[in-house]
């Protein structure tokens, strides 16, 4: 089916463009529900409208897109080679305020988790576990 093809490649291809992915997302709130954990989802009343919050362990998670929050030393966080000041300017106003964020939600007593775009990509299982382990210690 030729059709379905294009339409997966497509989808995977606007994923680079949306500043959400919300389909990693889905995957790590899916796995925090099977194992027991509540949360809210996309709370705008907190700093930078956090992915997950977990108000029982005072923690939020960001779950990051690794281009447009910029992974350091990432394959997935690459600069366009067109206009790339372009790039580079707006990238670097999204980790400006990524740190700005996760500085008043600390301060406001709440733990930050970060999980990247790839480590759900190419290491789920053990992200997940370690995850769970971030989130109850
Ligand atoms: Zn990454």
């Amino acid at each position: 089916m030729p059709d379905r093809i294009t339409k997966e490649q497509r989808s995977r291809n606007m994923s680079h463009i949306k500043s959400k992915d919300t389909s990693i997302e889905l995957l790590v709130r899916k796995y925090l529900y099977h194992h027991g954990f509540r949360y809210k989802k996309n709370v705008r009343s907190l700093p930078g409208t956090p992915d997950i919050v977990l108000e029982k362990y005072h923690t939020v998670i960001f779950i990051n897109g690794c281009f447009w929050h910029h992974h350091d030393n990432c394959k997935y966080a690459v600069m366009p080679k067109t206009r790339k000041e372009y790039w580079v300017k707006k990238i670097n106003r999204n980790v400006d305020n990524d740190v700005k964020h996760y500085n008043q939600l600390r301060r406001l007593g709440y733990k930050v988790i970060t999980v990247w775009e790839c480590e759900i990509k190419e290491a789920f299982e053990g992200r997940m576990k370690l995850l769970i382990e971030e989130i109850t210690e």
